[in-house]
């Protein structure tokens, strides 16, 4: 296998991640930010808590992209046996699908990513900044390390302003904090993309939807069927189910009981 078969799109993404945020953390170190004035009163614990959160955020980084997002089973199974345990499990009325790129029975919410070639349980979207699904397994790793990358962002974003001096000649401006008005505008931009992507997941798992059933709902059969979102259980719930796995049940159950509540409430 040739060298280059080995730079795979992850391993880029991953590489290129890893180098911007210890590049990034340098040059904060490498100018007379706020870090360096800590350094030199003594002060090590602030600078030393930002380097932890760094690492932090790092490693909770890798971790989700590197994660399996809860693909779904492609073990081959008997026909019969995989049709018995259907329909044991799933109530008829829902509109299950066998994928057509991987075969497999797709579970209720379950969508088959092209990039990743699987089909996801609970998928959410394939994000190339960590070429990987957010998917049922990562989804609540990944809200958590957007809350932390976010916090990482906005103490750098404080750190690159504190060494900023405007003076002039330009030229000399350029050359001595050209590197660190640039590291600030870059900063910038990361702060308010990853704070427009934690609010927007967080609305998302709150109202317990998926950003590919919020943006594709008329397209998905089983939205499609009824007015509302079947998974709603309200805001505690949501959260708690998300983040803690409590109160438990598969997707289809609470699907099949919301159209019983509907059926009844239509009775009414
Ligand atoms: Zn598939
Ligand atoms: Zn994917």
């Amino acid at each position: 296998m040739a060298p280059w078969a080995l730079l795979t799109p992850g391993v880029l993404v991953r590489t290129g991640h890893t180098v911007l945020t210890w590049g990034i953390t340098l040059v904060l170190f490498l100018h007379d930010t706020a870090l360096r004035q800590w350094e030199e009163q003594g002060e090590l614990l602030l600078p030393l808590t930002f380097l932890l959160l760094v690492l932090g955020s790092l490693l909770l980084y890798l971790t989700v992209s590197l994660m399996d997002p809860g693909y779904v089973n492609v073990l081959p199974q008997p026909q019969e046996e995989a049709k018995e345990e259907q329909t044991a499990m799933v109530p008829q009325a829902i509109p299950l699908r066998r994928c057509r790129y991987c075969m497999v029975l797709q579970p209720l919410r379950a969508r088959h990513c092209r990039e990743c070639r699987r089909c996801v349980r609970r998928y959410d979207h394939h994000c190339p900044w960590m070429e990987n699904c957010v998917g049922e397994r990562n989804h609540p790793l990944f809200v958590a390390y957007l809350a932390l990358q976010l916090a990482v962002l906005l103490w750098a974003l404080y750190l690159a302003w504190s060494g900023l001096r405007f003076f002039q000649p330009w030229g000399l401006w350029l050359r001595s904090s050209g590197l660190l008005f640039a590291t600030f505008l870059l900063l910038s931009l990361f702060s308010l993309v990853a704070s427009l992507l934690l609010a927007s997941h967080l609305y998302l798992v709150a109202s317990n939807t998926t950003t590919w059933e919020f943006i594709s709902s008329h397209r998905i059969a089983y939205l499609r069927q009824r007015p509302g979102n079947p998974f709603d259980r309200g805001l505690t719930r949501n959260l708690a189910h998300f983040f803690c796995g409590w109160p438990s049940g598969s997707w289809e159950t609470l699907w099949a009981e919301d159209e019983e509540e509907e059926g009844s409430s239509q009775a009414v």
